[in-house]
């Protein structure tokens, strides 16, 4: 193993990240270093276990610990640290290089979840199921800002993946050449190899586990019966959609092995941040400054909706931090027509810097209509706290 980095540089966060800002680091960088957005690129699939490794261990507390104490010593197994992250790993796949840690799309899975994308990640790192399978499905994370959110949109989508091969229709096999079992697993797909005391069931080598060999194979596709294209489609965004949610497009994904039917693509959305609203749900809050005499007498202000503007009513007496609130101008609820959220404004109250000579006056005069009855002065009472 060469000379570790640093976990925490890995992932461009600071030694005292939250474990909600190491997720959001660790999200941002595995959307793009996965595999499936770069076929082929061997330093993408690096990168995406680096930090897949560097966010197992820092997103678990007791191995967060370790690291902060013993470094990378803490979970290689030849070192003998504290070893609370070295399990006798298998090296096959994906694990080579770095024993004891867990697959990296098991790390992305747990980290993210979502149902129906394992056919997805299976069929990386050496999970291939025996012969020829169906297609697998695929993820497209798409970004969206918050207006589109909002009006729904229709984006066009290009995307890398595999279709039916048009010259072999599928098969895989040139024209009028056979298919036959493989000779090195007989058929089965997969061969036992073993390391150490470890016997461990890999896919053929020679087959890819297919437990087929084509005498003959297509010249276009290599014998796959599929190969690599682009792929352009319209996907309609619906109006109040949020971050996570997944769109289905039937049959977009991979086209199956020799032409077995094609997996699903999922539509992964995410909403961008906005600069002025935060959205909580269906409401959208925003923060405004209201001039102090306009917060104490009370009175109209316009304020910016999402797609407008607004009437806000300010009640005298007003005070900083006070959460005024305008129904109906929040994001749409998906799936329920003409419902909304509300515009939640969070109050600040602003001073002025500086005063014009007759805003000073009149300041002055009001200072002054505030004391109370009384008529003891600052001093006075300065005095009389000391008993003088
Ligand atoms: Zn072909
Ligand atoms: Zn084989």
């Amino acid at each position: 193993m060469s000379v570790a980095e640093d976990y925490y540089d890995l992932l461009g966060v600071s030694k005292t990240a939250t474990e909600e800002e190491l997720k959001k680091a660790y999200r941002k960088m595995a959307v793009k270093y996965h595999p499936d957005k770069n076929p082929g690129n061997k330093t993408a699939e690096e990168n995406f276990k680096k930090i897949s490794e560097a966010y197992e261990i820092l997103s678990d507390k007791d191995k967060r610990a370790a690291y902060d104490r013993y470094g990378h010593a803490a979970f290689d197994p030849q070192q003998g640290g504290t070893g609370s992250g070295a399990r006798g790993g298998t090296r096959s796949g994906f694990r080579q290089g770095f024993g004891g840690f867990r697959d990296p799309f098991e790390v992305f899975r747990q980290a993210f979840g979502g149902g129906g994308f394992d056919d997805f990640f299976g069929s990386f790192g050496g999970h291939s199921r025996r012969g020829a399978s169906a297609g697998s499905d695929l993820r497209y994370d798409l970004e969206v800002t918050l207006l589109e959110a909002f009006k729904g949109i229709e984006k066009t989508i290009r995307y890398n993946r595999h279709v039916t091969c048009e010259v072999c229709h599928g098969s895989g096999a040139e024209k009028g050449s056979s298919r036959s079992a493989c000779s090195m697993c007989r058929g089965s797909g997969y061969v036992m190899t073993s390391q150490g005391f470890m016997t461990i069931q890999q896919a053929c080598p020679r087959c890819h586990g297919q437990g087929v060999m084509i005498e003959k194979p297509c010249s276009h596709c290599y014998g796959e019966g599929r190969v690599v294209k682009q792929t352009t489609t319209k996907v309609k965004i619906p109006s109040g959609v949020d971050s996570g949610m997944q769109l289905r497009l039937a049959d977009f994904g991979e086209a199956g092995e020799q032409g077995n039917s094609s997996g699903d693509l999922f539509i992964v959305v995410q909403v961008k941040e906005d600069k002025y609203f935060e959205r909580h749900d269906h409401d959208l809050h925003c923060r405004i400054s209201v001039p102090f005499a306009l917060a104490a007498l009370g009175g109209e202000m316009n304020v910016d909706t999402i797609d407008g503007q607004a009437v806000l009513q300010i009640p005298s007496g007003t005070q900083p931090e006070s959460i005024l609130r305008i129904r109906g101008q929040g994001m749409p609820i998906l799936n329920q027509k003409d419902s909304r959220g509300d515009q939640l404004i969070h109050i600040a109250i602003e001073v002025p810097k500086k005063l014009t000579t007759e805003q000073r006056e009149k300041l002055e005069a009001f200072a002054r209509a505030c004391e109370p009855r009384s008529k003891s002065s600052f001093f006075d009472r300065l005095r009389g706290s000391f008993g003088l």
